[in-house]
């Protein structure tokens, strides 16, 4: 862990489309490593959805927040295993994607078909009366959904 500010830095970077939480609280932040010697910092990031072009705008704010913090050496490096899921999300995150709007992906369920139809919440008024309107939302991260009890759409990040 590093031992000065380069953790709380990365860690307070933001996600490019989902402005509203962290790179932390997403679980996209893997590692903060700081070599003694060199004072060279290691990020480790794992990319969410595949196709999502985020990532390269990710390691650019990662590499300008560090730079800021006083750590100019850092390297970001990518690791796809173990994948991401959306269960790395924080509840922190959760609770903010919610209040923004977007309702968080249930947990994905290790054992059994997990029944999607009543895993989307409306993040207005709660009901489990929603409906996909379109697999593309605002991003190709999330999909388009609408509440029939509000009648109001919301974005849903599709869970993996
Ligand atoms: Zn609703």
């Amino acid at each position: 862990m590093a031992p000065s500010g380069a953790r709380a830095a990365v860690a307070a970077v933001v996600d490019p489309e989902i402005r509203v939480v962290t790179i932390d609280e997403l679980g996209i932040l893997r590692s903060v490593d700081e070599d003694p010697a060199t004072g060279r910092v290691v990020v480790t990031i794992t990319p969410t959805y595949t196709g999502c072009p985020a990532m390269d705008v990710i390691r650019a704010d990662i590499r300008r927040a560090l730079t800021a913090a006083g750590h100019a050496d850092a390297e970001v490096r990518t690791i796809l295993s173990p994948a991401w899921s959306t269960d790395w999300i924080s509840d922190a995150g959760r609770a903010k994607l919610a209040a923004a709007g977007i309702a968080p992906p249930a947990p994905v369920r290790a054992d059994g078909p997990v029944p999607l139809a009543l895993a989307v919440r409306c993040p207005r008024c709660g009901s489990p009366e929603t409906e996909q309107v379109s697999r593309f939302g605002s991003t190709a991260c999330k999909a388009l959904w609408r509440c029939r009890s509000c009648q109001e759409p919301f974005d849903h990040l599709k869970a993996l």
